[in-house]
This record gives structure tokens, C-alpha cells and sequence, in this order.
């Protein structure tokens, strides 16, 4: 929502005879991370990587695709001759940004810097700027690795790109909707890549369009890129399943026609790239599930009445604006995370800590949970945040929308993500396929940290800021 050097398959198949032989897991302990680096040039055996993401997307909508009558086959392929999870456990907060910079990195958003979608705003004038620009992100990612060992990497549409270093990038931004967005993202796209696709794959979409028809364009011009580039690493991020939960709730039958829409270009991507590659290890991630709302809370309400943000005199025209600010509060969904000016001085803290336990107390606010820096920091949350509300069921947060706007109000949207990592409504999706990897094997619940270096190692790369060892795909375990 907008307003909103790899592993062969031989070395993988000797890899799995020993820990079969022996008992052990190669690539369960901490070494697989720093094996040695990867013998570079063609015929090495390394893994070319399809990575897609499919916002939003919940692992029961394919695991138990049939019970909720949908009709996903080429995800539901996954769990037959691939490797999945029944769900993964995502990071705080378990917002878009956040958490696709944690599905590049293997790192914590307090690690890897990008804590939120929006930037820290709390004079709200920044018109509710993203945090699109890939020199935010402090931990290096799979496409830094990749261009590192000397592998091309591309990219359709993944969050936090723009600027990123790649062979070929389609990188996401936005600012207004104006046709002035195709002008920058023509821009800062890689020179030359949008006028080589557009002939055959058509006009691409607007960084600001996040419908199904959008997702379409963007596959296929990553189709395009896998047949004319063979990429050895690419990224392809759709959105229509996110914005159509929102707007409609998850569960709901746009919500399916959708995801059943996506499930047949996820379906032409793994054609094209197996036709390109087939070699190649194809991974579909989400980044967050979905929780349905039916009410918003207003926190900026509590901070203008307790004077902790001034507002301006309205000007000739009525406008009001922040004047200034001692607490804001910096929403993502289901938690806001509170900012204070002078995080030192006790009094002010004590004060904005009394102002949240008065609002917790009220039941019809529906906070289950105070967070203080100790819990933020043990959840690798925004270091720089002075408390988290968590959010209780049904209930989303609101940033500051206008001076007069109550405390609770109903919910903008239907559906929502971002409250707490283990909320099991959160959990988001991992499958993986390709050569060596088990088929029908289910790793149960996996931290979404140990994705990235998992799929570092199909590339026989590794991930200096990791924070978790790459995933066993090498025992098979009963369902
Ligand atoms: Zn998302």
C-alpha cells in the first residue's frame, strides 16, 4: 500500500551423500556461511538464482491452496518437487521495506538500517517519502555479493533498489503518479534497459500501479531480461496480492483472482528462466501475511493534545502544519514505533511512557504491548525508537493525517500487516526448487534472516552481514 558462486549440483548430491553418510549437516553449521570463495568462470557448477517475491502472500494460500479454493499450480508445484516452509517468521516490524532488505541481506532491520517504508517524517513534509534509495541499506546484499564474485545480477521492481549497484535494474520508485514518474524512472533505471525491453515486452508500468495488471507488465519484462541477459542472479518483486489484500481484505475473492493471476506469470517466469538456465535454483518468497482491521488509531491525536506536537496557526488559506515536535509517532501498520527529540532526557520519556500506558489501559485502543528498547533491540527492531505499541486484532495504526482527525477512526484499508513478528498471521512464505534441492521437503518454520545466506550459498557466495547459517536443505524430514 502506497499512501503507499553457487553450489553444483554434483558438489550439492556429494554434499548430501555425506551428511546422509555421517549424520551431519554441512550446510547447517556457521561454516557453510564462510566456506571458501568460489571458483569464478563458466562450468564451476554454481547456481543461477531466480528470486521472486510475492508481497503479502500467505504460506496457507499454497499449502492449503485447495481448502480455500485456489488454484495456484505453479506454486503448489513447489511442494512437490521443492523445498518450502510452513510458514517464516519475519522481522519488526513486518512491513514491505523492512523486510524484502531483510530477504537481500539475512540481516535485522536494526542491522541493516531500513526500520520502516517511510522515512522518519514528524514535520510531515517529506510527502510521504519511501525509503527507495539502495545507499540506506548499511548490510551488504545478495546483488552487492553476486557483483563481488563477478556474477550479473538484474532486478524488476524490488524494494530499496534505486541506486543499487547491478548489471541491469528496474529499480522501484515513485513520487505523485504524475506521467513526471516515468521520466524518473527512466532516470535511474540502467541506461539503455527500458527502450531494449520495451519493443517486445510493451510499456512498462508506473512505479505508483500496484495492480495485477502492473505485476504483468513488470513479469514480463522480466521475462524479456532472463531471455535476451541470462542473468546469474535476479530479483522480480509483485505486488498486486499486497495491495489487493489491503483494499479487500486477505482471504477475500479479489484477494484469490489475484494471487491466481500472479501464480500464471510466476509460472512464465520459471519457463523463461529454466529455458534460460537450467541450471538455475528459482526461490519465491513473501515478506509479511495479513491480518483483516476494522479500526485505525491516531496516536498523533494523543501527542497534539499532551502538546508534544505543536501545530502552526492555520495560514490565510486554513492550512495547518507541525510547528514542532518533542514525540512522533512513526507507524508501520500494526506497531508504531515512538520517537522522541531528546531520547536522553528522562522526564520527557517518563512523561510519553505514562501518555502510552493511559492509552493501553483503554481497551477500545486495543495495544497489547509496550515495547521498550531492551524487547525493540532483542527483536532487532529500530534501535532509534523510544517505545513500539503493538497493535491487538483488527486494529492498524494511522501516521498524522490532519489536525482535527480523532484518536480512533475506521479503518482506511481492510487488511493489514506489520504487528509483531510472532503473530502467526504474519508468517510469510518460502519455496524453493531446482537442482539439489530436496523435493517435498518441509522445513517447517524458518527465520526469515536465514533466507538470504540460503540463497547466497546456491550461488556458492557468502553475506558479511548475515545473521543466522544457511538453511539445511540436505536432510529430508517427514512431513
Ligand atoms: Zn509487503
Amino acid at each position: 500500500m502506497k499512501a503507499a558462486a553457487r553450489g553444483s549440483f554434483i558438489g550439492r548430491c556429494a554434499r548430501l551423500l555425506l551428511s546422509l553418510a555421517t549424520g551431519t549437516s554441512l550446510l547447517a553449521s556457521g561454516s557453510a556461511i564462510s566456506r571458501e570463495a568460489p571458483p569464478s568462470g563458466p562450468g564451476t557448477g554454481h547456481h543461477p538464482v531466480l528470486m521472486i517475491s510475492i508481497d503479502g502472500l500467505r504460506p496457507g494460500d499454497i499449502t492449503d491452496a485447495e481448502a480455500r479454493g485456489l488454484r495456484v499450480p505453479n506454486l503448489r508445484r513447489f511442494l512437490k518437487t521443492g523445498t518450502f516452509a510452513s510458514g517464516v517468521t519475519g522481522v519488526l516490524p513486518t512491513l514491505t521495506y523492512p523486510s524484502h532488505t531483510t530477504l537481500i541481506t539475512g540481516a535485522a532491520p536494526a542491522r541493516h538500517g531500513i526500520v520502516n517504508n517511510t522515512t522518519f517524517d514528524p514535520m510531515a513534509f517529506n510527502q510521504d517519502g519511501w525509503y527507495w534509495y539502495a545507499s540506506d541499506v548499511r548490510a551488504q546484499t545478495l546483488w552487492d555479493s553476486a557483483g563481488a564474485a563477478g556474477l550479473t545480477t538484474g532486478n524488476v521492481h524490488w524494494p530499496v533498489s534505486v541506486g543499487a549497484k547491478l548489471t541491469w535494474n528496474l529499480p522501484q520508485i515513485w513520487r505523485t503518479g504524475h506521467a513526471d514518474d516515468a521520466k524518473l524512472l527512466r532516470a535511474l533505471a540502467t541506461p539503455g534497459l527500458l527502450d531494449e525491453l520495451q519493443p517486445q515486452a510493451g510499456t512498462y508500468a508506473a512505479g505508483i500501479d500496484e495492480s495485477v495488471e502492473a505485476d504483468e507488465v513488470r513479469a514480463r519484462f522480466a521475462e524479456r531480461l532472463i531471455a535476451r541477459h541470462h542473468p546469474d542472479f535476479l530479483t522480480v518483486y509483485l505486488t498486486g496480492l499486497d495491495h489487493t489484500q489491503h483494499a479487500e481484505g486477505p482471504g477475500s475473492a479479489p484477494a484469490h483472482a489475484v494471487l491466481e493471476r500472479i501464480d500464471t506469470a510466476v509460472g512464465k517466469l520459471i519457463v523463461a528462466e529454466r529455458a534460460a538456465r537450467p541450471d538455475a535454483v528459482i526461490v519465491v518468497v513473501s515478506d509479511h501475511g495479513f491480518a483483516p482491521v476494522d479500526t485505525a488509531i491516531n496516536l498523533s491525536r494523543v501527542l497534539i493534545d499532551a502538546g508534544l506536537l505543536k501545530l502552526t496557526p492555520p495560514d490565510p488559506f486554513g492550512k495547518v502544519k507541525i510547528a514542532s515536535w518533542e514525540a512522533a509517532a512513526w507507524t508501520s501498520g500494526g506497531t508504531i514505533a515512538v520517537m522522541l527529540a531528546r531520547p536522553e532526557e528522562a522526564a520527557l520519556r517518563e512523561r510519553v511512557r505514562s501518555l502510552l500506558l493511559a492509552l493501553k489501559a483503554d481497551p477500545a485502543n486495543r495495544i497489547t504491548a509496550i515495547l521498550e528498547p531492551d524487547a525493540i533491540a532483542r527483536a532487532g527492531g529500530n534501535p532509534q525508537a523510544a517505545f513500539y505499541l503493538a497493535l491487538g486484532d483488527g486494529m492498524m495504526a494511522v501516521p498524522y493525517l490532519g489536525p482535527t482527525v480523532p484518536l480512533r477512526i475506521p479503518a482506511p484499508s481492510k487488511g493489514m500487516h506489520g504487528y509483531l513478528p510472532e503473530d502467526p498471521r504474519m508468517q510469510s512464505t518460502l519455496l524453493i526448487a531446482g537442482p539439489g534441492i530436496p523435493a517435498g521437503l518441509d522445513l517447517g518454520h524458518v527465520d526469515m534472516r536465514a533466507i538470504a545466506p540460503t540463497v547466497a550459498a546456491e550461488m556458492g557466495l557468502t553475506l558479511s552481514g548475515a545473521e543466522l547459517p544457511v538453511l539445511d536443505l540436505t536432510v529430508v524430514r517427514k512431513r
